[in-house]
């Protein structure tokens, strides 16, 4: 190792990647990145990506390959990689989530009212709802009808597509909720989204239409709701559902659209998602790379995060523990499980906060994290005292900053914001219940939770070749 440094200054991606080749390499990851993010918008979606990409690198469903992975109910992935040494001398693992905040579908979404068809929703995860508003939604998800099929919908992404949208009060009439505080001025039962508005009189004439007159004939009179009558038709004729199948729906209306390069230079990336699907991403591709490891390689990829990790797919579950029991299993029979949890050494990946060029007042900046500065570490998350924190122990941010500086990959070390001012949780205090040695690290983002969330290319490729030293320590 050089001499080190007396001071400590973050160094900046750009000036790190300044090579040609690095910024080539960088531009094509971030092609990939932005073509993922654009097609990725739910849990289930990022799960089938990682299964394609990762079988396609060779990872199986068996329980003897020495490349394994592992989906339970299409919402959470497990990706395995043996290890030279025994699973019990040392493992590495990356965990990310794959949700984002939305708004939901509610099980009974539709009515109409004034002319419009609408849906009702129920939003998921920590949304600020004015955010939500007045802006092409996409509708994303899965119905599942009774003989067990299941039907994929997506709807406002193809441009041929129509999108969908909350609309949001005019300023001449918003004056009274414009003096209320912002936490009670939008309410999540006015979070509603427009389906259509032609009614089914006026269709006359299109697709369908002698069915629809025979159906129209045999309710006359119970018909109170031609509008929402109309939304099943088009349900029905485009996906063979019906009303009661959508009690078993999971349907996210999610911003419409494809990311976008932000910035003259196209040296931001603006999508949707990009917490946490840019750490599920990174650990992917550092995943996929690289000979046979010395440690074993876990990448685990989780839902529910959002809402706490609560749930059969969320992580607090046991589904980890089962896969570990099995890789034990068939990797390293006499092992105890405790051992390997024990041994263990992981990231949890996730995005942290950059420090806000508006809002500065709102971080410690001596604290903060850079956007382009390098995946950013959280030694401890939680809020006010430390509460509900995991807090990684000093041991632990040591070895990795042994690691990541042999590697000579740029990193930073921050919290989320002042002291007493908001705060976080991840998933890394549910991992290091099993004694594992645990850290939360990711790229800083701004406009975080919000339908247009921003990220830097720099960070995107600086994190790949973090979580690849990671691994490969
Ligand atoms: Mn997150
Ligand atoms: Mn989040």
């Amino acid at each position: 190792m050089k001499k080190e440094e007396l001071t400590f200054t973050p160094k900046n991606c750009w000036d790190v990647y300044a090579a040609a080749k690095d910024r080539k390499a960088m531009d094509v990851l971030a092609a990939r990145y932005m073509e993922f993010l654009s097609v990725c918008k739910t849990e289930r979606e990022v799960v089938d990506y990682v299964v394609e990409k990762a079988r396609a690198a060779g990872f199986e469903e068996s329980a003897a390959a020495d490349r394994q992975l592992r989906v339970f109910r299409g919402k959470n992935v497990l990706l395995a990689r043996r290890g030279k040494e025994p699973l019990s001398k040392g493992s590495r693992l990356i965990g990310a989530h794959a949700d984002s905040p939305r708004l939901d579908f509610k099980q009974h979404p539709l009515y109409e009212e004034c002319g419009v068809g609408l849906a009702k929703t129920h939003y998921y995860g920590g949304i600020r709802k004015h955010q939500w508003l007045a802006a092409p939604l996409a509708l994303h998800g899965v119905v599942v009808k009774k003989s067990g099929e299941a039907v994929r919908v997506v709807i406002g992404e193809d441009p041929a597509d129509p999108v969908f949208t909350v609309p949001d009060l005019l300023p001449h009439l918003a004056q009274k909720q414009m003096e209320r505080k912002l936490s009670e001025a939008f309410e999540a039962e006015k979070l509603n989204v427009v389906l259509a508005h032609e009614p089914p009189a006026a269709a006359k004439g299109k697709a369908g239409d002698a069915d629809r007159d025979a159906d129209k004939e045999k309710d006359k009179g119970a018909d109170a709701s031609p509008l929402k009558r109309r939304i099943l038709e088009m349900l029905n004729e485009r996906y063979g559902i019906v009303e009661e199948d959508l009690y078993s729906a999971e349907l996210q209306a999610v911003p419409a659209g494809p990311a976008r390069w932000v910035g003259l230079d196209r040296a931001l990336m603006g999508g949707y998602g990009h917490d946490d699907r840019i750490c599920v991403f990174c650990a992917l591709e550092a995943m996929l790379v690289g000979a046979a490891p010395r440690h074993a390689q876990l990448a685990l990829f989780w839902d529910k995060e959002e809402i706490g990790s609560e749930g059969a797919t969320g992580a607090k579950s046991r589904f980890f523990e089962y896969g570990v029991q099995d890789l034990a299993a068939a990797w390293d029979p006499e092992a105890r499980l405790s051992e390997i949890f024990l041994e263990m050494r992981a990231v949890s990946a996730d995005v942290s906060a950059a420090m806000d060029p508006d809002y500065q007042d709102l971080h410690d900046k001596l604290n903060a994290s850079l956007i382009g500065c390098g995946p950013c570490f959280n030694k401890f998350t939680g809020h006010r005292g430390k509460y509900a924190a995991n807090d990684a122990d000093a041991e632990y941010v040591a070895w990795m900053r042994a690691v990541l500086d042999k590697a000579g990959a740029p990193w930073q070390m921050a919290e989320l914001g002042k002291v007493d001012l908001g705060g976080g949780g991840t998933v890394a205090k549910h991992l290091a219940e099993y004694g594992m040695r645990i850290i939360d690290f990711g790229p800083a983002v701004l406009s975080m939770h919000s339908p247009f969330e921003l990220a830097s290319k720099a960070d995107l490729y600086a994190t790949v070749k973090a979580y690849a030293a990671f691994l490969a320590a």
